[in-house]
């Protein structure tokens, strides 16, 4: 991987293709997850060049972030990785609340810390505003953790516009994490704009519509995790979705290239998006996935690839 971008203005720079892991011990998002699967699969994208990798305390709760440390413990190379982990989330009988304060963020780091027995994070993200916390506090605990050693760089993650603003007062934050898909491009009208801005990372979560972009589903697919709730993926609106992914394919046949390569190599052409973390359930579609870095769009692909979604 050759092409190295820097995420932020943190200095810290990363291989474009990155991996979410969310299906990586997320028993709580998916059922019936293979451990060893999840495992091999963060492995395989050490080893073929892969250095920045996305998980989060609420993807399990906590088993992700342990399977993902365990890997790359066994891959000797966690020096070489900007590893990157979300907290903000706690279980409050059994109901899934968020804070912000920093007392609460401090320990979750030190608690993210050890189950991935790591004595730092490269990127550190408040996964859900609290809705009470003033932003700029909590980013202010986190600038604390990052003086001390502990995080690297600062990252929000389901911020309001409004909300970015007030927690970056300061200038103090790196990367932003929001839901940005061809599908789903309500982020063009003003976080990439102000991402962009800022030289803020505007790092994109279900890159692949949660798979309906890979090019793989057809209208007779049945879901039974946490896709069987996405409106894009159910009735009407999955089998015009699916007739757009077909427009896509034929982009991706002429280039001798696949669906997933031309979708997450035309992220890449978006002014503040600097990498993109697609998901995987196996080593395999981590491999083809890597395969977006032999893809160059053209001003008229990209072009194209905008107006089928418009
Ligand atoms: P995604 O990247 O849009 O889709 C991933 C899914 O697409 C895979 O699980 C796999 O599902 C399919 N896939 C991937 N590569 C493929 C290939 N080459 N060929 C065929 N199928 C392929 O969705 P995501 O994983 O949910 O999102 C990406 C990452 O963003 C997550 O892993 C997580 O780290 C992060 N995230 C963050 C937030 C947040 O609140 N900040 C929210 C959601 C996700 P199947 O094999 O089942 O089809």
């Amino acid at each position: 991987m050759t092409k190295q971008t820097q995420l932020g203005k943190s200095g810290i720079y990363i291989n474009p293709i990155g991996l979410g892991t969310n299906a990586v011990g997320g028993h709580n998002l998916y059922p019936n997850l293979d451990e060893e699967a999840g495992k091999d699969l963060v492995r395989t994208a050490i080893k073929n060049g892969v250095n920045f990798i996305d998980t989060a305390y609420l993807y399990g709760p906590g088993r992700s972030e342990e399977l993902v440390g365990e890997a790359i413990k066994e891959t000797g190379k966690r020096d070489d990785l900007i590893v990157a982990t979300k907290g903000s989330v706690k279980f409050v009988n059994g109901e899934m609340q968020h804070d912000n304060t920093p007392s609460f963020l401090k320990q979750e780091v030190e608690n993210s810390l050890k189950r991935m027995q790591t004595d730092y994070i490269d990127l550190y993200y408040i996964h859900y505003p609290d809705g009470v916390t003033p932003g700029y506090e909590a980013v202010g605990a986190l600038k604390e953790l990052k003086d001390q050693g502990k995080i690297r760089a600062i990252g929000l993650s389901n911020f309001s516009l409004d909300q970015l603003k007030e927690a970056n007062k300061d200038g103090y934050v790196d990367v932003y994490q929001g839901e940005y898909n061809l599908i789903q491009r309500s982020a063009e009208k003003e976080l990439l704009p102000y991402t962009a801005e800022q030289n803020i990372s505007f790092i994109p979560f279900f890159p692949l519509a949660s798979g309906l972009l890979a090019g793989k589903y057809n209208k007779d697919m049945k879901f039974n995790d946490l896709r069987a709730n996405m409106p894009h993926l159910q009735g009407e609106e999955f089998e015009k979705n699916l007739e757009k992914v077909e427009q896509l394919r034929e982009i991706a046949n002429a280039k001798q290239a696949e669906v997933a390569h031309i979708v997450l190599a035309w992220y890449l052409t978006r002014d503040s998006i600097d990498a993109v973390i697609p998901g995987a359930k196996n080593a395999d579609q981590v491999l083809n996935n890597l395969k977006t870095l032999d893809v160059q769009l053209t001003e008229n692909e990209i072009a194209k690839i905008d107006s089928i979604f418009k």
